[in-house]
């Protein structure tokens, strides 16, 4: 039976990735593989917007923040840790795990980093001893999407790198390492770029490879030093997952041939209708509209009725898959992912099952309110 995999990562992946995903095994020290890797670096930069360096690394999303401490940062270095949610928290903690002297600042899970508080805490940093501000672009565990333009301006001329993940965000939504000063920029293939679980993505700016320099951290597996002169060969450090790599290419010629401006909209355009289908229904979204993610929406549950309760009859009765809620959200949010290869008419499906799963737990719907929501803005954007 056909799954609805609403998740926010992994996500569904496209038939024409998923046929790339099974070509014949080559040779990674051979030409075909140099091509290969060039092919895609190119490609994973233009979905980026960069013309930093891009690497690619054998992990998952947390593989690359891990990479994005080891390599730029040394035991007993000052940080900022910005958190709104469960990946804010884990950030912070790997770089404490590595030795790093974190000054953690949480803001309330559902809510934005506030820029003003960000300012005074480096303001306040006189000495400019801070080496690194670590920032999640968008939180995953709450559908909230930070303003890295907005804290890129207010980093200034502090000379402290901006480490930022984009596991959930990149390619999703627009992101200029370049412009915005974003110096590292982590992501993972299982979300916006539509391909299985299993690579990372990381850019480097200049001023990143300076303070790469000065990194005294252990590092061998995630060296990005070694991956960048590997690169130059067409090679890789360490035996590449090859099927990822043809699946990646297939995958990048999906931006390409539509563009990212098309991307960009697109999953606006999915975030809208599924946030005007949730309040349709009474339910209340966990993020207000202006810093809403394009990926994911949560949604608190209603009175009296357990998130679990929801996830479980969607799964059972209609084969859609939602994602539930994590650490302090736990049971009490569900969460719709609308990224990667997902289209308006999964949203609708999605609405019209979680309509009937509502009605059944008690919740007073009437049938077709939420797709009524999904269907306008459809034919408005026709
Ligand atoms: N950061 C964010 C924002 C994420 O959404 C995720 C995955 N949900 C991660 C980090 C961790 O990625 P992974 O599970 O691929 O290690």
């Amino acid at each position: 039976e056909k799954e609805y995999l609403m998740l926010p990562g992994p996500t569904p992946v496209p038939p024409r990735v998923l046929r790339a995903l099974s070509e014949p095994l080559i040779n990674h020290r051979g030409p075909s593989f140099k091509k290969l890797i060039e092919d895609v670096t190119e490609g994973i930069r233009y979905v980026y917007q960069t013309k930093h360096d891009v690497l690619i690394l054998p992990a998952s999303g947390t593989g690359g923040m891990e990479a994005s401490i080891v390599n730029f940062l040394s035991p007993g270095d000052k940080v900022l840790a910005l958190s709104i949610g469960a990946f804010g928290d884990r950030y912070a903690t790997i770089a404490k795990n590595y030795g790093c002297i974190v000054d953690k600042v949480d803001f309330e899970w559902g809510t934005a980093i506030d820029l003003d508080v960000v300012k005074a805490q480096l303001d306040a940093d006189v000495n400019q001893e801070y080496k690194a501000i670590l920032v999640t672009h968008n939180e995953t565990s709450t559908g909230v999407c930070n303003d890295l333009e907005g804290l890129g301006n207010i980093r200034g001329d502090h000379p402290a790198l901006l480490l930022v993940d984009s596991v959930s965000g990149l390619g999703v939504m627009d992101v200029r390492p370049d412009e915005w000063g974003l110096d590292v920029v982590v992501t993972a293939a299982q979300k916006g770029f539509m391909i299985p679980p299993g690579l990372a993505f990381i850019s480097v700016s200049p001023k990143a490879w300076e303070a790469y320099a000065e990194s005294k951290a252990p590092k061998f597996y995630w060296d990005l030093g070694s991956a960048k002169k590997f690169l130059e060969k067409g090679q890789t450090p360490v035996t590449p997952a090859l099927p990822q790599y043809t699946g990646l290419r297939e995958a990048l010629k999906i931006f390409q041939e539509k563009g990212m401006d098309y991307m960009f909209a697109k999953q606006l355009y999915l975030r809208d209708m599924t946030r005007a289908a949730v309040k349709a229904l009474g339910l209340k979204p966990l993020a207000e509209d202006a810093i809403s993610s394009a990926a994911v929406t949560a949604v608190w549950a209603p009175d009296g009725i357990e998130a679990k309760a929801i996830n479980k009859k969607m799964r059972e009765e209609y084969n859609v898959v939602l994602a539930g809620g994590q650490k302090q959200l736990e049971n009490k949010i569900f969460r719709i992912g609308h990224l990667g290869y997902v289209q308006h008419l999964d949203i609708l499906a999605t609405i019209g099952a979680l309509e009937m799963c509502l009605q059944e737990l008690g919740y007073p719907v009437v049938l077709g309110q939420g797709t009524k929501a999904v269907q306008e803005v459809i034919m408005s954007r026709k």
